[in-house]
């Protein structure tokens, strides 16, 4: 069977020291202090110990094959989204991630699928880049939850998803800059619980800001299973019923009229919450992702799904034909 897996990250193993280039700022760069093994800096404070998979294409692709799993949609991580920077600067750091995922997916095109990323606190520039990485070869984006603390419905954004649609640009919204990250940073609270928040708050302003409603044909993706979004889908419902005069000032419609109508992937690490989430997105709506090759993915690619008791075309459907739907592309690019 063909599985895609349509949430990985990749970095290039040799980055410029934009810091040093630009004059200012954390800007990432990569201290590789002893063979396949690399240290992420942000500015001078150790950001991240990362692997060789985190760049090498041959290395993931024999990683992939142990897990029967042929195909990989990469993007950045997102520290390294950067909107915090002159937006100038943003751009050219995009431009270099992109088009090092361009060249990737040129190599090893039955392999690799790319996400770009784009200066998303510019609209111009960020448009400007997004028709570019569709020149390119890459068919959709990955963006922020929020944009230096900007929730994703602020009217700035809006021509970027509407470019995305008229391009036929598909996006990934994966949580990063977490709400609260200084007020709970013990416990790795952030990624327990910001995480699964900061998607909520951005389905939430994608439904409540109206973008689904003004933009039908937009597809979007929402990372580990929508957050705490569809668990708590009861609780937003009711917001919605209970005070309108709060929630629905910018859309009337009930948010539960939106299920259905967007991708989330399957990163629940337990069965009975992916059964509740098949329910509620959609049977037609959930993908098989990972987050490799991060510790807090699913990196046995989506091995507890086949232990579930789910029908083969359900399995088939997460684990290829809902990915391709979402990103447009046809099947065969990758079986022949
Ligand atoms: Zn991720």
């Amino acid at each position: 069977m063909l599985k895609i897996d349509m949430h990985t990250h990749i970095i290039p193993e040799k980055l410029p020291r934009f810091a040093e280039k630009f004059g200012y700022g954390d800007f990432i760069y990569l201290d590789h202090h002893r063979p396949g093994f690399a240290r992420m800096m942000k500015g001078d404070n150790f950001f991240r110990e990362i692997e060789a998979n985190c760049w090498d294409p041959k290395l993931r692709i024999e990683e992939y094959a142990g897990n029967k799993t042929q195909v990989q949609v990469v993007c950045t991580i997102p520290v390294m989204f950067s909107y915090w920077a002159k937006p100038q600067d943003t751009l050219e750091l995009s431009r270099f991630l992109n088009d090092d995922l361009a060249q990737l997916v040129a190599d090893y095109p039955k392999h690799y699928i790319g996400l770009g990323t784009i200066p998303m606190q510019d609209t111009k520039l960020a448009i400007q880049e997004l028709e570019r990485c569709k020149e390119i070869g890459l068919v959709g984006i990955q963006i922020g939850s929020n944009i230096n603390d900007l929730n994703l419905n602020e009217e700035q954004f809006f021509p970027i998803f509407q470019a995305c649609q008229d391009l036929g640009m598909a996006v990934l919204v994966h949580p990063w800059n977490m709400m609260g990250f200084h007020s709970m940073e013990k416990y790795w609270l952030p990624w327990l619980v910001g995480m699964p928040a900061e998607t909520s708050r951005a389905i939430c302003s994608f439904i409540f800001g109206g973008i689904f409603e003004r933009l039908p044909e937009l597809r979007c993706n929402f990372a580990h299973a929508g957050g705490s979004f569809l668990p708590t889908i009861g609780r937003v419902e009711h917001g919605y019923n209970c005070r309108p005069d709060l929630v629905a000032i910018d859309n009337d419609h009930n948010p539960r009229e939106y299920l259905g109508k967007f991708w989330v992937d399957c990163i629940t690490h337990d069965p009975l919450l992916l059964e509740y989430i098949l329910k509620t997105a959609g049977p037609k709506k959930v993908t098989l992702g990972s987050d490799y090759p991060f510790p807090l993915g699913d990196l046995e690619i989506g091995a507890f799904i086949e232990k579930m008791d789910l029908a083969p075309p359900q399995v088939e459907d997460i684990f290829c034909n809902n990915t391709l739907d979402w990103l447009n592309l046809d099947r065969k690019a990758f079986t022949i």
